[in-house]
């Protein structure tokens, strides 16, 4: 098997949490080297403990075990994932899933996530949200497309997601947050 054969195999592959999008149209799936009947496939974690890497390691040796080449499966953690990673067509596909694809977000709105995943303290995190910072972000409502939206809970159905409501057709949605 070539490398073309075994990324055409991968890339039905989907993301266990969002399964509109594929592993590699997140990202996550860094290379692919064939040496011989060893193929190497090199992943990069979306969040790092995320459990949904246990799934997709499964699913890859799944998609590769009726093929005669022994799989070898590295996680790198090196340079991290970043939502930069997600590709134009799968934030397309994110938007119609009803999903409001991360945006280019400042600094600051960068290390106010990584504060509150590294302290989940309650009360400073609803100090950093407050911020002006936190207030002047707005996010596209993935329905309508307006930017007249407010964050509902900095926590929505998954840790990497905030919870939305648009102000003009009231829809609640999910927002993949800036990594
Ligand atoms: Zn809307």
């Amino acid at each position: 098997m070539n490398r073309q054969q075994i990324e055409a195999l991968l890339d039905g592959i989907p993301d266990p949490e969002i399964p509109v999008v594929s592993i590699r149209e997140l990202g996550m799936l860094r290379d692919i080297r064939v040496n011989g009947d060893e193929v190497e496939i090199v992943i990069t974690p979306t969040y790092s403990g995320c459990p949904a890497m246990e799934q997709i390691e499964a699913d890859i040796r799944a998609a590769l075990a009726a093929h005669p080449v022994r799989t070898r499966i590295t996680r790198q953690l090196a340079p991290a994932w970043s939502t930069d990673w997600i590709g134009p067509e799968a934030r397309e596909k994110l938007r119609r899933y009803g999903i409001a694809p991360p945006q280019g977000a400042a600094a600051t709105e960068q290390v106010i996530h990584f504060a509150l995943r590294s302290a989940p303290k309650k009360g400073a995190a609803r100090a950093d949200l407050t911020t002006p910072e936190g207030q002047n972000h707005s996010v596209i409502c993935p329905h309508c497309g307006s930017t007249h939206t407010s964050e509902s809970s900095h926590f929505g159905s998954t840790a990497c997601k905030s919870l939305w409501r648009c102000l003009d057709c009231r829809e609640p949605f999910d927002y993949f947050k800036p990594y």
